[in-house]
C-alpha cells in the first residue's frame, strides 16, 4: 500500500519566511502518524488540507522546541474533536517533564485516551496497526531517538500460479492449513505458488551527529527522511552542534542501501535549499531537499517517488 509523506516544515531552530519549523504527516497502511510537530504544525496541516483529528500516533524525537512546540495545539485540536480512538505518544523517556508541560500548558477539556510510550532503549517500541515501530538512540545534545517503521514482508500468493495449478477458493485455505495439496498435476506446496515480498521500511532520522545508529535506522529503507542542517562548507559547525551535513546524509544513505532520501531541518543561513539538494545529489542521486508543503508518495512496486505540491501556495 502506498506510503504518503507530507512535509509541513523544513527549518531547524529558526523558522524563515519560506520555511516553518519541521512537522511531517505520514499516512501508511491506514495509519496517520505525525512526526515531530514543531511550532505552527496545526496551521500547516490546515493549509495543506490534512485533518489533524485523523492523527492517531505522534512520534517525538527529542524535546528541542523545533520538534515539539506544536504538540499543544495538535493535542488540543484532537481533544476538541472528541476523538474516541487511543492516541499514541512516543517520545524519549528522559524528556517526560517536557511532555507533561506541553500537555498541560493551557486550559482545555481533554477527554482523550492517550497511550504513552516513553522510549529508553533501542529496539521495537510497539505495533501501529500492521506496522512495527523501532527506535534507535541518536547522538545529539539531549536524549534523542530516530524511528523506523517496518511493514513486514513475507510470502504472498501468486494469482497466476494458483490458477495454473488449478487451486481456487477453499483449496487455498486447505493448502495453507496442510502445507501441501494434491492436484491433477501432482503435489503442490506453498513455495510453488507464492513469491517473496521484502520488508518495506520508512526511517526518520532527526537531529544527530555522525553515529553508527544512523546506519541501523537507514538499513535497506525504501524511504528515509533525514536531517541535514548544514552543507559540507559548515562541517565544523555540524560537528560542534551534533548535526549532519547534506553530503554526510547522502553518504550514509548510499552505504545503507537506501532507495530514496529526503533531507530536511535546514539552517536559516540557506535562503535557497537548491544548494543542499545539489550537494547531496553528487553523493546520492535519488535524494531531494524537501520543501514545505510537498507530498512524497512511494509505492513498493514502483520504487521511485512521486512528488507534488499541496495546500494553498
Ligand atoms: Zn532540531
Ligand atoms: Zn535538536
Amino acid at each position: 500500500m502506498t506510503l504518503e509523506l507530507n512535509i509541513l516544515g523544513t527549518s531547524s531552530q529558526l523558522p524563515t519566511k519560506d520555511r516553518n519549523h519541521g512537522a511531517y504527516f505520514l499516512r501508511w497502511e491506514g495509519e496517520t502518524i505525525l512526526l515531530d510537530p514543531g511550532e505552527g504544525a496545526q496551521r500547516q496541516c490546515i493549509i495543506a488540507g490534512l485533518s489533524v483529528p485523523s492523527i492517531r500516533t505522534i512520534l517525538i524525537s527529542h524535546f528541542h522546541g523545533d520538534h515539539c512546540l506544536g504538540l499543544p495545539g495538535i493535542i488540543q485540536r484532537i481533544a476538541l474533536a472528541g476523538v474516541k480512538d487511543p492516541i499514541r505518544l512516543v517520545y524519549p523517556e528522559a524528556g517526560q517533564i517536557f511532555l507533561d508541560r506541553l500537555l498541560t500548558c493551557a486550559e482545555y477539556y481533554n477527554p482523550l485516551d492517550i497511550r504513552y510510550y516513553p522510549v529508553n532503549q533501542n529496539g521495537v517500541v510497539c505495533k501501529i496497526g500492521k506496522l512495527i515501530l523501532e527506535a534507535q538512540a541518536l547522538k545529539h545534545r539531549v536524549p534523542t531517538f530516530g524511528y523506523r517503521l517496518v511493514k513486514p514482508g513475507g510470502r504472498r500468493y501468486d494469482a497466476g500460479k494458483l490458477a495454473s495449478a488449478g487451486i481456487f477458493g477453499i483449496a487455498v485455505r486447505l493448502l495453507e492449513k496442510k502445507g501441501e495439496i494434491q492436484t491433477t498435476d501432482g503435489r503442490i506446496t506453498p513455495d510453488m505458488v507464492t513469491y517473496t515480498v521484502p520488508d518495506t521500511i520508512f526511517s526518520y532520522i532527526s537531529d544527530t551527529a555522525l553515529n553508527e545508529q544512523v546506519f541501523r535506522l537507514m538499513d535497506q529503507a525504501a524511504l528515509v527522511l533525514c536531517e541535514a542542517t548544514f552543507l559540507e562548507s559548515e562541517r565544523d559547525l555540524a560537528h560542534t552542534y551534533d548535526h549532519l551535513t547534506a553530503a554526510q546524509a547522502g553518504d550514509y544513505a548510499i552505504k545503507s542501501g537506501v532507495k530514496n532520501l529526503i533531507l530536511t531541518h535546514f539552517s536559516e543561513r540557506y535562503n535557497d535549499t537548491f544548494v543542499i539538494e545539489k550537494e547531496v545529489k553528487k553523493v546520492f542521486p535519488e535524494a531531494y531537499a524537501a520543501g514545505d508543503f510537498t507530498r512524497y508518495t512511494f509505492s513498493p512496486g514502483k520504487g521511485s517517488l512521486n512528488i507534488e505540491k499541496i495546500g494553498k501556495q
